[in-house]
């Protein structure tokens, strides 16, 4: 008899990546043999990153929890016994019951965009916490200044379509490595490039991105928002503005203009340590190029004064009326143009009258130390993790660790592997991957809706993120109707009737219905219908109605045994702290790194590869040098984010950052730290 013919199944990359691909998975005697990117689907165009194409190895990798597993070592040590999943549930079930019968609220979900999905992500897990009267949790720890900002000035996280940009006459990518965290933009810039457009580069660290551009510009971090308002001087002084545009679709343009003037290029070019030649060039570049447009990505948020940051920059288009070419304008964020239907899907209603606290996961680490107390509410005392690797990528690693490690604390962790957090939990429970579950996509990076398929029967004894909370729900006696939903139930209410199913039934994926330039004649979701230069609604929270420079928390020369700045962008072949087990992509980074100026390392007496200690009062971090130019004097570069474990003395990055927030959106501030370096 004939083998059965390989079959291939369309799915969506899960990552926390603005590309999100649409995949093709093959599939032989129902083992995932290869994924691939789907050539249909025109923004993925039949092209993955390296991490992606490496999903079998992960999917099957030897290490993959495959049985639900209980602590038998110490917290943090890693040392469980396989238990069945009935014996699983019940202690877990029997422990929140306990904890929920004093205080629900004592009770934490932590979980962010370890999937994307909408379904795997926040549907069945939110249903279940809301009916046990959980605290809430404030999912910041990414991107929420950028996303607060682009509410306060558009109206929305909404942008330009990220595929005119290749006929862009002019691209300024700013804060993002779009070669290792936006690919299938970066192969837009290039035809853009190809066709003639000018690439400009706003980033500390010369990154892969920075090599191929015209222009780098090289600024300290925290310095974005005084390069944009000396662009916005530059433009006034010149003339290079659209004043009609500004007149008829804009609002604050006076004070903002006042604000502006302030900024002299020399003032924002000591601020920046920047040459002020660059920043008149830039300036004459987006006042006098049309259409232009800017790719703003989230890395230069994560600063003090990241939220004002990001309104600066989101204001340029608008003067110059970026906005009218399809090709000109900004993108940061297109999330807010799908009309994703939360409340069916999390069913906030099942609080009742209950309207339980809300704990920031970005100070995870202070707040599992915290004692009871009538400002912060109880104690936590159960923390039910999934889609997240906190002990790894929360900020002040050290609290965190401590917080994790508390003895009176039940945590319980749904995973694919044995991550630092995993570690430290009493019950592992095993999560089924992407080629195993259904679940249904939006982007941030793109406006196509994108269905995914399960390719294969979940490994192991592996459990969809639904099913395990549809069966703890069992367990409590939580029984209404919508704990019964199936996946591909969620999947068809997520967007409603905005998209047809059918269509994504059948082809994967189906792009949003939206005008070639959104905001060509204003328009903007805005209160006003405007882009807000000023924002009422931040002056009405006692906060500046218009952007402004803010210092970072720790400002390079405010601290002379802590001289160096450092920021921590992802290494080329992890994504957060995901594939940093996956061996085949591990070799190539090779060892956790630091890059550093070589004028820097000199005066150090550190040599490339030398191993050197990175320290601050927060604690000390062991990797290996590479003096390199990527590095831009007084700005070290510290690429993450490895696992603990896996790292020199289990440790990373995240062991210098802090827990300080930004000036809007509650996020961290992890780009703002200072450090030292010496040999070891
Ligand atoms: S991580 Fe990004 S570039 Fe890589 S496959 Fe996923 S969506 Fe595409």
């Amino acid at each position: 008899m004939n083998a059965p013919a390989p079959t291939v199944v369309r799915g969506a990359c899960p990552h926390d990546c603005p590309d999100t691909c649409a995949l093709l998975t093959t599939v032989e005697h129902g083992r995932a043999t290869k994924v691939q990117g789907n050539p249909d689907h025109a923004l993925t165009d039949g092209v993955l990153c390296t991490k992606v194409t490496r999903y079998t190895e992960r999917t099957y990798h030897p290490e993959r929890v495959l049985t639900p597993l209980r602590r038998i070592g110490p917290k943090g040590a890693g040392q469980f016994t396989p238990i069945s999943w009935d014996e699983a549930l019940d202690e877990i079930a029997r422990r929140l019951q306990a904890i929920a019968a004093r205080d629900p609220e004592a009770i934490l979900p932590y979980s962010y965009a370890g999937t994307m999905g909408l379904v795997q992500g926040e549907s069945i897990s939110a249903r279940f916490f809301h009916k046990l009267g959980a605290s809430l949790l404030d999912r910041t720890i990414c991107a929420s200044a950028g996303a607060e900002a682009l509410t306060q000035t558009l109206g929305n996280k909404v942008g330009m379509k990220v595929e005119h940009f290749a006929e862009s006459q002019l691209i300024v990518i700013w804060g993002s490595n779009s070669i290792g965290s936006n690919l299938h933009f970066w192969r837009l810039a290039q035809e853009a490039k190809r066709r003639g457009a000018r690439l400009v580069c706003i980033d500390p660290r010369q990154s892969e991105t920075a090599d191929k551009c015209h222009e780098h510009i090289a600024l300290l971090p925290g310095t974005d928002a005084a390069l944009a308002l000396a662009l916005m001087h530059e433009l006034i002084v010149h003339g290079w503005l659209d004043q009609d545009y500004i007149d008829r679709y804009t609002l604050g343009w006076d004070a903002l203009r006042a604000r502006a003037l302030q900024w002299p290029p020399e003032r924002a070019a000591q601020v920046c340590g920047v040459p002020v030649e660059q920043i008149r060039r830039l300036a004459r570049d987006w006042g006098t190029t049309r259409p232009a447009a800017i790719r703003l990505n989230y890395g230069m948020q994560r600063v003090r004064g990241g939220g004002n940051a990001v309104r600066a920059i989101v204001c340029l288009p608008a003067l110059t009326g970026a906005w009218r070419h399809r090709a000109g304008g900004l993108l940061m964020s297109n999330s807010g143009h799908f009309p994703v239907r939360r409340a069916p899907l999390q069913r906030p209603d099942l609080l009742g009258e209950r309207r339980p606290r809300t704990v920031n996961m970005s100070t995870i680490g202070d707040d599992l130390l915290r004692e009871a107390s009538p400002d912060f509410g109880p104690k936590i005392e159960a923390l039910i993790v999934y889609n997240s690797n906190p002990v790894a990528v929360a900020p002040h690693s050290g609290r965190v660790v401590q917080g994790f490690a508390r003895e009176d604390l039940f945590t319980v962790v749904l995973e694919h592997f044995l991550t630092d957090t995993a570690d430290h939990a009493d019950i592992v429970l095993p999560a089924t991957t992407q080629l195993e579950h259904w679940d249904i996509h939006t982007s941030y990076g793109h406006t196509d809706v994108l269905l995914n398929r399960p390719a294969i029967a979940p490994v192991g004894l592996s459990r969809t993120n639904t099913d395990i909370f549809r069966a703890l729900a069992a367990r409590m006696g939580f029984d209404e109707p919508c704990f019964a939903d199936s996946d591909e139930q969620l999947c068809r209410s997520a967007i409603g009737d905005a998209q047809d199913f059918e269509v994504l039934l059948e082809h994967g994926f189906a792009s949003l219905p939206l005008p070639d330039a959104p905001f060509a004649e204003g328009g903007f979701p805005t209160p006003s219908g405007k882009c807000e230069f000023f924002s009422q609604r931040l002056a009405d929270q006692g906060l500046d109605g218009l952007p402004d420079h803010l210092p970072n928390h720790e400002p390079i020369g405010s601290d002379p045994r802590h001289p160096l700045a450092m920021i921590s962008p992802p290494a080329r072949n992890f994504l957060n702290s995901s594939f940093v087990n996956v061996q085949s992509l591990r070799d190539i980074e090779a060892e956790p790194v630091l890059e550093i100026h070589p004028q820097d390392a000199a005066a150090r007496g550190i040599s490339d590869g030398a191993p050197v200690a990175v320290f601050n009062d927060r604690g000390r971090y062991l990797c290996t040098a590479r003096v390199s130019a990527r590095a831009r004097p007084g700005v070290v570069n510290g690429l993450g984010i490895w696992w603990r474990k896996l790292g020199l003395n289990g440790t990373n990055v995240n062991e210098l950052t802090h827990q300080k927030l930004t000036d809007l959106g509650r996020a961290p501030s992890f780009y703002d730290c200072l450090v030292q370096v010496a040999r070891t």
